[in-house]
């Protein structure tokens, strides 16, 4: 359904092979993985077997060597192929906390790390936000105090998405107070193991060592869609992580982190376009067929105009998807700028999934309501771009005042 426009020949190829992996994951799949809350572990290993996991990494440490525009084209089309928003979710914890990790870790630590990352013994989840904490990451509360060669951390995190079959998690806590010249000082990144192995799945055995590790307790977060993935909330108590757990400097965490937040605005703009493209394809499948007033309804102009304009829109917000993408893989601008290219392509691609999935399913008349036909679980998940991982309200504030020079509010 999304054409290949300005796709380059790597995209294409990733596109295809892609295709061709996820062509034996159907909607129902999806559609059980929905309804039982259950993690498509059987899609991780398709993708994991085809060394897919770890696109990303650098070809020194076993990777692919592929950049955020090659993940994006993988994670739009898992969306795309019927696995939605949380299809691609329960992957892309996979690709962008790792982006801060690839950047700025040390050479000990990538060389231990990525390896494992690659071969699925690490999975990892991004744990920012907090119970009183959201679009404002600059204030959180979790801390962490050196103790010897350990770092103790306490607070709570809250939404981390995938928290349940991760070994590790992407930790941003505070180590020091902020100082009168920078708000975001004081913050540290860590790449702390939950557990001491990766959790069971249904191909390996349940064993002592994928507990959780002493210190930290989760529970999963009841909600309206995205069921293929677990949301949680997440307590760290007295937890102890080694030294070596800190990414980069102490005290300076919040740019790393930002790194991994552009790229995952990028990925997560690709998947909402994946969606919006499978619930098109399906309410055009619908409307070819259904027949009303002896004719297919997808005749009358009244139902393929919203169709119509919804691929406009994605089509539209694929161009700018794409561009941010490039722009992020060639550290084409300062951090501000490709940020800027992010979020608004995190912002317009979320709005054109979302109105794709409800002009699908308007189109379809009552059965775009039934579970059967998968466009209202697309619709569901496609909220979730527009909330997380941040919303419309703070883009937008955020583009006033870093682009357009308005001056701040807050
Ligand atoms: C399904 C899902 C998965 C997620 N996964 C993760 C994850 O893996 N890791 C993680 O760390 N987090 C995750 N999140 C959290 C997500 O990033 C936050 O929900 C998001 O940052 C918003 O924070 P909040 O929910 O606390 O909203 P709040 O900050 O409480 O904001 C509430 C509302 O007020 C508006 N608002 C607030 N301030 C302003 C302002 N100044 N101007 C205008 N409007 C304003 C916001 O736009 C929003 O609409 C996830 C969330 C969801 C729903």
């Amino acid at each position: 359904m999304a054409s290949q426009s300005g796709l380059s020949e790597s995209q294409l190829d990733v596109r295809e092979a892609i295709r061709q992996l996820t062509s034996q994951f159907s909607n129902d799949y999806w559609r059980d993985c929905d309804k039982e809350s259950r993690y498509p572990h059987e899609l991780y290993d398709a993708l994991s077997e085809g060394q897919w996991i770890g696109i990303t990494l650098p070809t020194q440490y076993g990777g692919a060597g592929l950049g955020i525009s090659e993940a994006a084209m993988m994670l739009q089309t898992i969306a795309e192929s019927g696995g939605g928003v949380s299809g691609a979710q329960s992957i892309h914890a996979n690709v962008y906390p790792i982006m801060p990790l690839i950047e700025f870790g040390s050479e000990e630590q990538k060389n231990d790390w990525l390896p494992r990352i690659l071969d699925g013994r690490i999975r990892s989840c991004f744990m920012i936000t907090e119970p009183n904490v959201g679009s404002e990451t600059l204030k959180i509360k979790t801390t962490a105090r050196k103790e010897g060669n350990k770092w103790i951390i306490n607070g709570q995190k809250i939404w981390t998405s995938s928290a349940q079959v991760a070994s590790h998690g992407v930790i941003l806590a505070r180590t020091s107070e902020p100082t009168s010249t920078s708000r975001s000082a004081g913050l540290s990144l860590f790449f702390a193991p939950l557990r001491n192995s990766a959790p069971k799945t249904p191909k390996t055995q349940d064993d002592e060592s994928s507990a959780l590790r002493k210190g930290i307790e989760m529970h999963k977060i009841d909600k309206m869609g995205g069921n293929a993935v677990d949301a949680n909330e997440v307590w760290l108590d007295e937890f102890e992580v080694s030294e070596d757990c800190l990414i980069g400097e102490e005290g300076k965490g919040f740019k790393k982190v930002l790194f991994g937040m552009n790229a995952e605005r990028v990925l997560l703009a690709a998947e909402s376009l994946g969606t919006g493209y499978a619930a098109l394809r399906q309410a055009v499948d619908y409307a070819s067929q259904r027949v009303v007033f002896g004719r297919a309804i997808g005749q009358y102009q009244g139902v393929q105009h919203p169709l119509a304009m919804a691929w406009a829109n994605l089509e539209a917000a694929r161009h700018l998807t794409y561009a941010a993408a490039k722009l992020y893989d060639e550290r084409g601008g300062t951090p501000e700028q490709i940020g800027a290219q992010a979020n608004s392509a995190k912002l317009v691609a979320s709005e054109a999934g979302f109105k794709a999935c409800e002009a699908a399913l308007m189109s379809m008349g009552g059965m775009g309501y039934a579970k059967e036909y998968h466009v209202e679980r697309y619709l569901r998940d496609s909220f979730v771009p527009r909330l997380a991982p941040v919303s419309r309200e703070m883009v937008l504030n955020y583009l006033s005042t870093s682009v357009l020079k308005l001056p701040k509010s807050y």
